[in-house]
C-alpha cells in the first residue's frame, strides 16, 4: 500500500531467522521512517509479520540512538569525535599487544549483522588484529545444531528443505521449539498443512501456544531430549517404520544405533522423561506412518550440555524414515537471529574460516590467506568459545575486547562471571546503536548504523540468501560495522586489507573466500538474489541453480552417507537434588527479541510484556505459599533473584520458566548454568536446578 508522500523500500525484518519480507515506509519530506507494509509477494512469509516485525521500524529514528562516539571519563560517558575515539582505540590496542602479545585482544561478534559484516569480523580479528580470540553470540544460538548436523549429515545448513514445501508435509515432530511465539510467521505453513490433515507432535516441558495445537504433547522433563529421541528411534525400529532401503543405501552405523537404543523401551523412556507411555507410543505411530515428515527443533534441545547429541538423535528420526533429501520432508532448526547462519559459514566462529572451512586445516588456511592477501603463517590458530573467552579474561590472557552487534552482559549464562570479565578488561570497545548493558561497561562506544541504514545480504533460516536494502542515510555520525572495522584496520596499519568502498565489494570477496568450501556462495550475486527472490547455498557457480533441497543424492560426509549416532546416556550438567529440588528453564516471549536491547525500547512491546516473571504450576506454587502476582526468590548455585509469580497449568509441576530478555537485576542469566556441550561449547541455558521461597 503506497501512501502519498512516502517511498516504499523493499527489505526484510531485522530480527529473527524468518527474515519476513517487508516494505519500509519513508516520509520523503522528513526523511523519517514512519512504518512498514508487509510484502505479500515474499514467498517465505506471504505478508505475515509478528508484533516485533510490525514495530521494528521504531528503533531506526529512536530518541535513544547513540549518534556520536562516546568515551568514558571518570566513570561517565562523554561525546567525542571519531578522531578522538580512534586515537584512543589505536593507542590501547597497540599498547596491549606490545605488552602482552597479539592474543591480548579479542573480538566478540554477532549474527544479526549482514553476511558481509559477519565475514569481515573473522578477517578483522585474524588478519587485522592478528588474534586467535574471536567468537560470537551464535555460539549461544546455533552451535549445537551446527555440531549435530556436521557430525550426522556432514554439512550444516539450517534447513534441508525450503519453507513453502511445509504446506505439503504430513507430520511435524517439533522438539524444543515454541514456534508460535519465537518464529510466529512459520505457523501459517503448519496451519496450511493441518488444513490438509497433517499431524503435529510437540516435545516441550511447557504447553506452549505451539504445544496447545499439537495432536500429541510430549511434556518431558527438561534435559531428557536424548532419552525421548532414543525412545522414538527404538519404537520406529521395533514397529517396522524404518525405510530399510534408504538406511542401507544412505546411512552408516544402523546396526550400532539399533543396539544403542535397544534398552529405550517406552517404559524406560517414560521413567526418565516423565512422559506417559501411551503418548510416546502414539507419537511414534503417528510419525512412523506419515509419508512425509519434518523434524524441527530449536534452542530448547540445543541449549543443553547434550545439545549436539540431541540434534543427532532427533535428526536420526528423519533418517530412519528416509525423509532427508525429499520433497516436503527433512529436518530443520529455527535460527534465532536475522542471519542465523552468519558465523559458521562466514568464519566468525573461533574454529571456522569462510565457506565452512576449518582453521585447523592447513589447505583451508592457505586458500583463505591467499584471498585475504596475508602469509598463511600469519593466520592465528583456533580460539575458544564465547563463554570461554571470559575464562581467558579471568586468567589475564585476554586484556582487550571489541564487541559488535551483541549484548553478552544479558545473553550469556552465569552473568556474574561475564560482568566480572568486563570489569577486569583493560580496554573495551563496543559498537552499538543503543546503550546496551554491555555498552555500559565500555571504555569507548562507537555509534553504529541500524539495519535500515546500510545494505547487504543475510541468509534466512532456510539457507536462502536475501537482500537487505538501505532505506536512509545513517543517523548522526554513526558508521556501519564494516566502515568501523575498516577505519580501525587503517589505524592498525592494515588498511590495505580492508580496501572496500561498499558492501557489494565485501560480498564479492566473501564469495571467493567461500568458493570450494562446504558453504559455497561463489555463484550468488546481488543481481541473482534480486531476480530470483533469493538463492540457496551451496551455489558453486553463477549458472548453478542453488540448492533449495539439501542431500538429494548424497550427504556431506566423505563417503556421502549419513552417520547415525551412538550416544550413551548422561545427565544434564545439573539435575534437581535435595538442596535444589526443581528445574529452571528459560526462553523467549513473542514480544521481545534476544537480549531485548531493541524491543525493550519499543513502547508497544513493553506495554505487552514489561518485566520477566517466574511461570509455575499452581500445585507447585501452593507448596511454597506462592500466589499469582506475588513475589518469589529463585536461587541456583550461581546467584539468586526475585521475580513476580505467574501461575499456569501449562507447565510441568517440577519446572519453573523465566523469559530472558532483561538485564541487570532482571536478568535470569545470573542463575543459568554455564555447563558446556563438549562439541559445540553451547552453555546449558535450558536446564539447571533451582530452589525457591516466598520473597
Ligand atoms: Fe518475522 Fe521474525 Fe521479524 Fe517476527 S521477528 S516479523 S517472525 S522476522
Amino acid at each position: 500500500l503506497q501512501h502519498e508522500g512516502e517511498k516504499l523500500i523493499s527489505t526484510h525484518c531485522c530480527y529473527c531467522g524468518m527474515q519476513c519480507g517487508m516494505h519500509i515506509r519513508l516520509d520523503e519530506k522528513t526523511n523519517k521512517v514512519v512504518g512498514v507494509e508487509p510484502r505479500y509477494d515474499w514467498p517465505v512469509t506471504l505478508g505475515k509479520l509478528c508484533p516485533k516485525g510490525v514495530t521494528a521500524y521504531q528503533t531506526i529514528d529512536h530518541d535513544e540512538r547513540i549518534t556520536k562516539p562516546l568515551i568514558k571519563k571518570n566513570g561517565q560517558f562523554v561525546e567525542a569525535t571519531w578522531e578522538e575515539a580512534l586515537d584512543l582505540i589505536e593507542k590501547n590496542f597497540k599498547k596491549l599487544q606490545k605488552e602482552h602479545g597479539k592474543d591480548a585482544l579479542s573480538v566478540f561478534g554477532g549474527v544479526s549483522m549482514t553476511n558481509e559484516k559477519c565475514y569481515l569480523v573473522g578477517k578483522y580479528a585474524r588478519a587485522v588484529l592478528g588474534t586467535r580470540y574471536v567468537d560470537y553470540n551464535g555460539r549461544f544460538c546455533m552451535s549445537s545444531a551446527a555440531g549435530g548436523f556436521m557430525q550426522t549429515l556432514g554439512t550444516d545448513r539450517g534447513s534441508t528443505l525450503p519453507w513453502p514445501e511445509l504446506e505439503h508435509t504430513d507430520c511435524f515432530f517439533m522438539a524444543g521449539s515454541n514456534t508460535a511465539e519465537c518464529h510466529p510467521t512459520s505457523i501459517q505453513w503448519l496451519w496450511k498443512a493441518r488444513d490438509k490433515g497433517a499431524k503435529m507432535i510437540v516435545a516441550d516441558p511447557r504447553e506452549t501456544p505451539t504445544a496447545r495445537i499439537a495432536d500429541v504433547h510430549l511434556d518431558l522433563r527438561p534435559g531428557t531430549d536424548d532419552t525421548l529421541a532414543s525412545g522414538m528411534l527404538h519404537l520406529l525400529i521395533k514397529e517396522g517404520y524404518v525405510d530399510e532401503a534408504y538406511v542401507n543405501e544412505r546411512c552408516n552405523n544402523y546396526e550400532e544405533l539399533k543396539q544403542a537404543v535397544e534398552g529405550f523401551t517406552p517404559e524406560f523412556t517414560s521413567k526418565i522423561t516423565g512422559i506417559a507411555v501411551e503418548k510416546i507410543v502414539k507419537a511414534a505411530h503417528i510419525f512412523g506412518r506419515s509419508p512425509r515428515s519434518v523434524v524441527m527443533f530449536a534452542r530448547g534441545i540445543e541449549q543443553q550440555s547434550k545439545g549436539v547429541d540431541n540434534v543427532r538423535l532427533y535428526t536420526s528420526m528423519a533418517l530412519l524414515r528416509g525423509q532427508i533429501g525429499k520433497f516436503a520432508s527433512g529436518v530443520a532448526t529455527f535460527t534465532g537471529q536475522a542471519n542465523g547462519q552468519g558465523g559458521r559459514e562466514h568464519g566468525q566462529k573461533a574454529d571456522a574460516l569462510p565457506g565452512y572451512r576449518k582453521i585447523s586445516d592447513p589447505e583451508a588456511v592457505k586458500y583463505v590467506s591467499s584471498v585475504w592477501g596475508i602469509d598463511p603463517a600469519e593466520m592465528p590458530r583456533a580460539g575458544v568459545s564465547a563463554y570461554e573467552m571470559f575464562d581467558e579474561i579471568e586468567e589475564g590472557r585476554i586484556r582487550g575486547m571489541h564487541v559488535m552487534c551483541s549484548n553478552p552482559a544479558v545473553s550469556a549464562p552465569n552473568l556474574q562471571h561475564i560482568w566480572n570479565g568486563f570489569n577486569k578488561l583493560d580496554f573495551l570497545v563496543v559498537s552499538d546503536f543503543f546503550m546496551s548493558e554491555t555498552a555500559e561497561f565500555a571504555d569507548v562506544i562507537l555509534p553504529v548504523t541500524s539495519w535500515a541504514e546500510d545494505e547487504g545480504t543475510t541468509t534466512n533460516l532456510e539457507g536462502r540468501v536475501i537482500r537487505i536494502r538501505k532505506v536512509k542515510d545513517p543517523i548522526g555520525e554513526s558508521k556501519t560495522d564494516w566502515q568501523i572495522m575498516k577505519v580501525i584496520a587503517e589505524r592498525m596499519d592494515k588498511g590495505h586489507l580492508f580496501n572496500y568502498n561498499n558492501p557489494r565489494e565485501i560480498f564479492d570477496e566473501f564469495r571467493l573466500a567461500s568458493k570450494g568450501g562446504k558453504a559455497d556462495y561463489y555463484g550468488i550475486t546481488y543481481e541473482r538474489i534480486d531476480q530470483e527472490d533469493g538463492v540457496f547455498w551451496p551455489c558453486p557457480s553463477e549458472d548453478h541453480p542453488g540448492t533449495p533441497t539439501m542431500f538429494k543424492e548424497k550427504f556431506g560426509t566423505p563417503d556421502g552417507k549419513a552417520i547415525l549416532p551412538i550416544v550413551n546416556y548422561r545427565d544434564s550438567g545439573e539435575v534437581p537434588d535435595e538442596e535444589y529440588p526443581l528445574y529452571l528453564t528459560t526462553g523467549r516471549v513473542v514480544f521481545h527479541f534476544l537480549s531485548g536491547s531493541q524491543t525493550r525500547r519499543t513502547e508497544f512491546l513493553m506495554q505487552q510484556c514489561p518485566v520477566p516473571y517466574a511461570e509455575m504450576h499452581p500445585a507447585l506454587a501452593s507448596q511454597y505459599g506462592l500466589v499469582n502476582g506475588g513475589k518469589v526468590k529463585l536461587m541456583t548455585r550461581r546467584s539468586e533473584m526475585e521475580l513476580e509469580v505467574r501461575l499456569t497449568k501449562a507447565i510441568r509441576e517440577d519446572t519453573v520458566f523465566v523469559p530472558y530478555h532483561w538485564g541487570k537485576e532482571l536478568a535470569v542469566n545470573v542463575l543459568t548454568n554455564p555447563a558446556l556441550d563438549p562439541v559445540s561449547r553451547m552453555p546449558e541455558f535450558k536446564v539447571c536446578s533451582v530452589k525457591m521461597k516466598k520473597a
